[in-house]
């Protein structure tokens, strides 16, 4: 679930010393990584004559949380505001779904405790049922049984294909289609991505992004029949993606390269194009450059 913070609110409650440390702070470029941790955010302030300290920074059950290394006895220290305004600043999605121990849904939770009731070979196969019509599903079944190594390269051979024909089927003009295959193509790689993360599926992944981005247009134009589907489809294959950067640690400059390239060639808007979710991987000048080059784009067609 997404959360709002108000600086303001927060700036208040912290007081005027603390204000004053995160302002010095952020005026000298501190903090220069922000780490998604635990649905908050993380980082580490170094300044000079000064041990460094790391900072945590969420929403809990409690309200809004800070915890630093520094001495400092006050709920609010400096280094958690300027960690917060900075996270504020680079867009940082205030959500639990970039943490992998993530808070389990309450509905969740209450059929999983009712499932705990009932005969193991009952429950199995209430979900075989399921798997067997779900690939997606099915994938994260062979995974959980340590059945799935990584994706061979005939596999992705076949992913590469499958998608290409997709986008083929989808240029009859037929609207359906497209939004048809934009979703057979988000369930290839999801099925894809319940395998251990490689480089390769990471391409591959930016590959149907570039299909996708290419295919999308119609659908965009006609927004008023087809009002969340584009985003839907798009912001799947942007999470993937952004999921699988911070599994297969790519190397960050080669990553905003392949982005520039990616957001570049989509004709009317790339559903990779949200530098901001990517600021755990790329880190905060790495997106603050890619935000201002993309800014800076010539305008085509
Ligand atoms: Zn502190």
């Amino acid at each position: 679930m997404a959360v709002r913070i108000d600086i303001d609110a927060l700036r208040s409650e912290a007081g005027p010393a603390a204000c004053e440390v995160a302002d010095r702070l952020l005026a000298a470029g501190e903090p220069e990584t922000l780490v998604a941790a635990d649905g908050g955010v993380s980082c580490v302030i170094r300044e000079s004559g000064q041990p460094a300290y790391e900072v945590w920074v969420g929403v809990t059950v409690d309200g809004f949380t800070a915890e630093c290394d520094c001495p400092s006895t006050e709920e609010l220290c400096g280094h958690a505001v300027a960690l917060t305004e900075a996270a504020l600043e680079d867009g940082f999605a205030w959500s639990s779904a970039a943490n992998p121990e993530r808070e389990i849904d309450p509905r969740v939770a209450e059929l999983a405790e009712l499932a705990a009731t009932l005969p193991t070979r009952r429950l199995a196969l209430l979900l075989a049922e399921y798997a067997a019509t779900d690939p997606v599903l099915a994938a994260r079944l062979l995974a959980y049984a340590g059945k799935l190594g990584p994706a061979t390269d005939a596999e992705l051979a076949d992913a590469r294909r499958t998608i290409d024909d997709l986008a083929d089927e989808a240029t009859t003009g037929d609207l359906n289609q497209v939004e048809k295959a934009g979703r057979a193509i988000v369930e290839t790689v999801q099925v894809l991505a319940q395998r251990p993360p490689t480089g390769e599926l990471l391409l591959l992944v930016e590959q149907a992004a570039r299909v996708w981005d290419r295919i999308v247009p119609p659908l965009l134009d006609a927004w008023k029949e087809y009002e969340e589907e584009p985003g839907e489809i798009g912001g799947a294959l942007r999470d993937l993606h952004v999921q699988l950067c911070a599994e297969v640690g790519p190397d960050p400059d080669e990553l905003a390269e392949r982005l520039v390239g990616i957001i570049r060639a989509a004709e009317v808007e790339s559903c990779l194009d949200e530098p901001s979710d990517y600021l755990t991987v790329l880190g905060r000048q790495r997106v603050r450059r890619l935000q201002q080059l993309l800014r800076s784009r010539p305008v085509s067609g």
